[in-house]
């Protein structure tokens, strides 16, 4: 079925499903451009769409899913889509799931959400606790679904009024999979000029957002060595070839690749996270396997450290008399690009978000060391990420992701759907011929 077929059907769904929608008083016009975004914010905030994105989120919160098995999550989304007649494809990268809102031409602006969860047991006492064993919702990802879910409720509303169409990435395996790439590869990105995604942080205040032009994250790449040597008792060392102390040293040795190799004015990371090996107080293993994490902010730097890394290890080892091997394994644990925000959207996000939160609440973000898949994205269209605070003393203290004790400050809900909606509908506005844009442009000129 061609697409403009499926929009034809969308409307039609549309009008038969009155009760789904909520109705709102949001123009897009360009003379009321400056104040979308607070609009779209308001009816956000309205107890009913508020209400919906929660449970929403509370219900994925319960139920989480790890890289690729976000089927449950998947079939909730594309329910939502059908009750607003919104139309989709699915499956993409298995559990992937992309809506379309607008004319179904171009301009083509993207939205994007993450859909896993981590393996973490939740250690939060409340009633939407997690009731996985092993599996947690702890990066926030069940928010964001809500959020970009949100954002789809408004826009649809608009959707007649939209010139051109916003797509709706909801993509799986974010955490180490690298989902967005598989989503990419599939061709969800095809005709799309932008592409926006957020992250919800518990570092920042409600009602502030952070970003900056430039890299945001880091690339990053995981690899894993085993060291082999040869077995014997703890007590004749000169029978055996000790893959201990051989792993040890090519530890302290890693070390030396960022203190000593690298620039330091040029961030990187080497950090071991796994040693492996023996089992006896008595007994000197075969072999040891070690693994880890690295990261950097630019090609050539990632480059290099990958290099190093093979030439430490399996030097290093030598020097004992062990041999090493190396595995960086790209098929299952891909590396992730680092992410850098397109210069020209980082001034559309900064006029956007200003609209909506005032321009003292948009705070430069670092570049930090944490990486995003969302630069798979970035890094094959114009991309612009950034970190949606919830942080509020009044409502107690909110840790860093990735913790058993992490919890959402589900207030922070309507700020990303607004601004998910501003965002779009905005870039969509600003992509008209100028003629139709002459209100704006005389108001530019004063
Ligand atoms: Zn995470
Ligand atoms: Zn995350």
């Amino acid at each position: 079925m061609s697409f403009s077929k499926w929009f034809s059907l969308s409307s039609t769904l549309y009008l038969f499903m009155p009760a789904a929608l909520i109705s709102c008083n949001i123009s897009l016009s360009p003379e009321e451009l400056d104040k979308t975004p607070v609009n779209f914010l308001d009816f956000a905030k309205k107890p009913e769409v508020f209400d919906w994105m929660v449970g929403i989120r509370r219900k994925i919160h319960e139920d989480p899913e790890l890289c690729f098995e976000e089927f449950e999550t998947s079939k909730l989304i594309r329910a939502e889509l059908d009750q607003m007649g919104i139309l989709y494809t699915h499956p993409i990268a298995g559990t992937g799931v992309v809506g379309y809102i607008g004319t179904g031409g171009p301009p083509f602006v993207a939205i994007r959400a993450d859909m896993d969860a981590l393996a973490v047991e939740e250690l939060v006492e409340w009633e939407h606790k997690s009731k996985v064993p092993g599996k947690m919702h702890a990066c926030g990802h069940d928010a964001h679904v809500a959020m970009l879910l949100g954002a789809a409720k408004m826009l649809q509303e608009l959707h007649h009024e939209l010139q051109g169409t916003v797509v709706l990435v909801f993509q799986p395996a974010e955490e180490g999979g690298g989902g967005a790439k598989k989503m990419l590869d599939a061709g969800v990105l095809k005709n799309v000029e932008a592409i926006f995604g957020l992250h919800i942080s518990s570092s920042d205040q409600i009602g502030t957002v952070a970003s900056r032009p430039g890299p945001v994250t880091a690339g990053s790449g995981i690899f894993e060595a085993v060291i082999s040597g040869k077995g014997g008792h703890a007590a004749i060392p000169q029978d055996t070839i000790d893959p201990i102390l051989a792993a040890s040293n090519v530890i302290v040795s890693l070390q030396h690749l960022v203190s000593r190799e690298a620039d330091p004015l040029d961030s990187q990371v080497v950090t071991i996270t796994k040693f492996q090996g023996g089992g006896a107080f008595n007994v000197i293993p075969d072999s040891v396997k070690i693994g880890g994490t690295f990261r950097a902010f630019s090609k050539e730097s990632f480059a290099q450290l990958k290099q190093r890394i093979e030439e430490v290890i399996t030097r290093q080892a030598c020097v004992l008399r062990c041999n090493a091997t190396v595995i960086f394994n790209e098929n299952e644990n891909p590396f992730y690009p680092v992410t850098v925000n397109n210069k020209d959207l980082h001034e559309h996000f900064q006029k956007v978000a200003g609209d909506m939160l005032g321009f003292r609440n948009l705070k430069e973000h670092l570049p930090m060391m944490n990486s995003e898949d969302f630069s798979f994205f970035a890094e094959a269209i114009p991309g612009y990420f950034f970190f949606l605070g919830m942080d509020d003393k009044t409502k107690g203290k909110f840790v860093r992701g990735h913790s058993p004790y992490y919890t959402v400050n589900e207030d922070a809900l309507p700020y990303g759907a607004a601004l998910h909606a501003s965002l779009a509908t905005r870039y969509l506005l600003e992509k008209q011929p100028k003629s139709t844009l002459h209100k704006e442009s005389s108001h530019d000129e004063l």
